[in-house]
């Protein structure tokens, strides 16, 4: 069965209310149970003692039938009829049936005499208060004799019977079933409080998560402007709310990057297609001569296609496959400087200066060695330099080092070039992003050459960024974690 998350929740509530209330109940009525039979019974011996007490009393106050009568009694007084009449009939109507009799054992007062029927009635009822009471009660009628004492000597013997072991009469049995129905009340109020208050917070969660649902639904339909702007004060559920409005934005800024991707890449295409295009059609209408440098130059447009498709399959594969890395412990500063090393031609030839420094002093001059990929790490250098090389007019200079600092090892790219905007800095390492500086024709690259720089320097837990001033220059940075060499050398 499938329970939503509210009904759940509204469910929970009231069977933790329901433990807790019938806990409190079971525990207070078997204290108010037991205490309150212990009050019965005392009250019941009171009762007895009290009933004893006064017809001793009467005997004392008496000097009636008994003392006329040739003096039943030992002691001076004597029994009065009327008097133990009414003490009997008090005592009946709270449940206990009396006799008295003398010293010799002749009955003096019997209410079963007096009134049979009554006592009859009135044990019955009894027992209907403690059967209704307690269905499995095994009470019986119980009779006890206690000695009728006046001033200080015995005159009788009075005999008080009820039913025992006690007995509950209709006031008792009345509180002691009130308190069985209040708390039965305050189970019901409890359990209406916990489904309010269980409904009311399930809402407080579930109104939420639908709201994000509904946000998650609507990005998948391809809605791309979904942002959740409600708080609701419980922080996990405000973090999966901008977890969702990040993923939004994320999704957004990719989808920009794709319809960018795809109109650079229809334009990078474009150009060579077309050149393509037109030269063949020349060639086909025999307007041009199929000469060798006709060829040559059609040859050029399909090899500047097929650098284009390399580079997106090298963006493929350092994306997809940084988990592959080909690690062996290589010595920074002689990686870095081969680059450079097989670099100084093209910069020559632009006419722009390439220096390269080893180590620094903050090094000891000792070359760092890492557990890198070297041919990848080459490749990201390799990157970073051909972009200063691109993007440094002639005149300019560039200089590569190789430094050792607690936080790892770096590799520092900065020229003197034509710089970048810093709204374009935080975007260039994205794919096929490129800056105003780079939209002309002569620098030429598709936007990938930092994106892959980043993937391999990423792939080898180090980071990568940039600093530059528009106009006089960059700078750009990698930093290698340390840990890598130390444990796989
Ligand atoms: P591209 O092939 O266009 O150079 P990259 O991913 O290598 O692509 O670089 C992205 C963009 O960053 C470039 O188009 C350029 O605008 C900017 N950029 C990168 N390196 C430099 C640099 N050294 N000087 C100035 N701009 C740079």
């Amino acid at each position: 069965m499938t329970w939503s998350l509210r009904t759940r929740l509204t469910f929970s509530y009231v069977l933790v209310a329901l433990l807790c209330v019938l806990m409190v109940s079971a525990l207070a009525n078997g204290v108010l149970e037991s205490s309150f039979r212990r009050y019965v019974r005392e009250s019941q011996d009171r009762q007895v003692q009290q009933v004893v007490t006064q017809i001793g009393a009467q005997y004392a106050a008496g000097g009636g039938f008994g003392a006329a009568a040739g003096g039943f009694g030992a002691a001076a007084g004597g029994w009065d009829d009327a008097g133990l009449t009414a003490i009997g009939m008090s005592a009946l109507e709270q449940g206990m049936i009396v006799k008295v009799a003398d010293l010799d054992g002749r009955t003096i007062w019997d209410a079963t005499v007096h009134n049979n029927g009554l006592c009859v009635q009135m044990i019955t009822h009894m027992a209907q208060n403690m059967a209704s009471r307690y269905p499995n009660w095994r009470g019986s009628y119980t009779e006890n004799a206690y000695p009728a004492r006046s001033s200080f000597a015995n005159v009788g013997v009075v005999t008080v019977g009820y039913y025992g072991p006690f007995f509950m009469n209709d006031q008792e049995l009345a509180f002691i079933n009130s308190l069985n129905l209040l708390l039965l009340w305050v189970t019901l109020a409890a359990m209406a409080i916990a489904v309010l208050i269980g409904s009311f917070s399930a809402r407080r969660i579930t109104v939420p998560l639908a709201r994000v649902a509904l946000a998650t639904q609507r990005i998948a339909q391809g809605q791309r402007d979904v942002i959740i702007g409600e708080k609701t004060r419980v922080p996990e559920l405000d973090g999966i709310a901008s977890s969702v409005n990040d993923l939004s934005r994320a999704l957004r800024d990719q989808e920009a990057l794709r319809r960018r991707l795809t109109a650079d890449m229809a334009h990078e295409l474009r150009t060579p297609l077309a050149t393509l295009q037109s030269h063949l059609e020349a060639l086909i209408d025999g307007v041009w001569q199929p000469d060798p440098a006709r060829l040559a130059g059609l040859h050029e447009e399909i090899l500047r296609i097929n650098r284009l498709v390399t580079t997106l399959e090298q963006l493929a594969h350092f994306e997809g496959n940084a988990a592959g890395l080909n690690r062996c412990v290589t010595d920074i500063g002689a990686l870095v400087s081969g680059v450079v090393r097989n670099h100084e031609p093209q910069f020559r030839e632009k006419g722009v200066a390439l220096r390269f420094a080893p180590v620094t002093e903050d090094s000891h001059g000792v070359s760092p060695t890492l557990a890198v990929d070297p041919d990848k790490l080459s490749q990201a250098v390799i990157n970073l330099l051909s972009n200063a090389l691109k993007y440094t007019p002639p005149g300019g200079a560039v200089e590569v080092c190789v430094d050792t600092r607690p936080s790892g090892t770096e590799i520092r790219v900065a020229d003197t070039g034509v710089g970048i905007d810093p709204q374009d800095i935080p975007r260039v390492f994205e794919r096929f992003y490129r800056a105003d500086n780079s939209r002309s024709r002569a620098t030429g690259g598709a936007g990938i050459g930092l994106s892959i720089a980043r993937a391999i320097v990423e792939s080898h837990g180090g980071t990568i960024s940039a600093v530059s001033q528009p106009g006089r220059g960059s700078e750009f940075l990698i930093t290698l974690p340390p840990a890598p060499a130390r444990q796989t050398s």
